[in-house]
């Protein structure tokens, strides 16, 4: 299957220098996916060719944190005429579900168009920790260690999205081979225990498992210092940063 991932946003918690929050597109073959609606939904017009061949767009959600899912309401202005389905983790692992979440983020007072208003149809749905298939395409759903649930998927043999999570080596012993690993980074040694070292990625990781290996979710705290330590421990194992606007054919 054909198959391009966009990165439309490679930082965490806020916006940074040209970086928007998490939000990566996948057109393959006829499905169009998105992996979480941060503020890099803005992006969209870097892939608006791909976008008029769509009628339909699925967004899914790895976890409910702002950075994840406030670029929901910014869909209006690019999927007015789609349909959109967006699959959150929800029941039961969550006490609410998914348009129960979305309802309270999107409420009228906070955003006019409200959480069904921003295409021609949208449709929420609960993926409760479990795999599923978003129109007949396999999605695989691992739980990983944050501050929320949140969750690994991984979309056919394509792409493995693992953000928001600490690193655990002993969970990526027998980890499935995928074309593409987007992995958070939020810092280069032990610090956050929500969250991802690029040292303990680099010496844990099954690297031989995955074509190319992408770090995401770029804590904007970064100096530039950091970021290039981040990078040097991160491309002696073949990982490199993504970077908004990247296309990347699989
Ligand atoms: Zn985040
Ligand atoms: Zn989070």
């Amino acid at each position: 299957m054909d198959a391009t991932l966009w990165v439309l946003g490679s930082a965490g918690w806020m916006p940074q220098a040209g970086q928007e929050t998490s939000c990566f597109l996948l057109e393959a073959g006829e499905h169009l996916i998105m992996l979480d609606a941060g503020t890099g939904v803005a992006n969209l017009d870097l892939a608006a060719e791909v976008l008029a061949r769509h009628d339909r767009l699925s967004v899914l959600l790895s976890h409910y944190h702002l950075d994840h899912v406030v670029g929901l309401m910014y869909l209006k202005r690019f999927a007015a005429g789609k349909r959109v389905d967006v699959y959150g983790p929800g029941r039961p692992v969550y006490p609410k579900t998914t348009e129960e979440y979305a309802g309270d983020l999107l409420q009228s007072a906070l955003y006019s168009s409200g959480s069904s208003g921003f295409a021609r149809e949208v449709r929420y749905h609960d993926y409760g920790g479990r795999d599923f298939d978003v129109c007949g395409l396999p999605v695989a759903v691992r739980p990983q260690i944050h501050s929320s649930p949140s969750f690994e998927l991984r979309v056919g043999d394509l792409v493995t999205y693992a953000t928001d999570t600490s690193f655990d080596p002993a969970a990526w012993k027998d980890c499935v081979h995928s074309l593409l690993l987007l992995h958070e980074c939020w810092q280069v040694g032990a610090g956050d225990p929500r969250h991802t070292s690029v040292e303990a990625l680099a010496a844990g990781l099954p690297r031989e498992r995955f074509g190319r290996v992408l770090l995401i979710h770029h804590n904007p705290s970064w100096g530039a210092d950091e970021r290039a330590e981040v990078e040097r421990i991160a491309a002696r194992r073949g990982i490199e940063l993504a970077r908004d606007g990247m296309a990347i054919a699989l």
